[in-house]
């Protein structure tokens, strides 16, 4: 095995407050939440990041997410939730197993939701170079 600390936390050779498991995939607590009941949902297989893991292993996280964020939230007494992953040190990850998040928010919790910008880039060619890339 690599050094991988969500490796290491699957094999059960690092602690961790366990919430759920089957096969494919393993969740926990993570250890600096943004709030009570933050969790993170991995899978089984290590992979880098979102990209790299596999289209099963990915579509396997979305239906274990929205099988158990309803009980995390009745646990911790939220209504709502951020689901989120961090995908390059770019956008802050800092663990390099793929992992979502799943962030329970409260009422004035004071984590802002992202920003909008009201400048306007070029929609239009923007979309075009999207495309010419699918
Ligand atoms: P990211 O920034 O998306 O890579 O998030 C990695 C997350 O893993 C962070 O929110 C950390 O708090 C969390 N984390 C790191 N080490 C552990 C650990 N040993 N147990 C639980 N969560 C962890
Ligand atoms: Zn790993």
């Amino acid at each position: 095995m690599n050094d991988c600390i969500f490796c290491k936390i699957i094999a059960g050779q690092m602690p961790a407050h366990k919430i759920y498991e089957d096969d494919l995939a393993f969740a926990f607590l993570d250890i600096r939440p943004i709030n009570p009941g933050h969790t993170l949902v991995i899978p089984k297989a290590h992979q880098e990041n979102f990209l790299k893991s596999s289209e099963a292993d990915m579509c396997h996280l979305i239906k274990v997410a929205q099988k158990i964020a309803p009980g995390i939230l009745k646990a911790v007494g939220a209504e709502s939730f951020n689901l989120g992953f961090n995908v390059g040190r770019g956008a802050g990850q800092v663990i390099f197993h793929t992992h979502l998040h799943i962030m329970p928010r409260f009422p004035a919790d004071g984590h802002e939701i992202w920003q909008g910008s009201d400048e306007h880039p070029d929609f239009q060619a923007i979309a075009d170079q999207i495309k010419q890339r699918l």
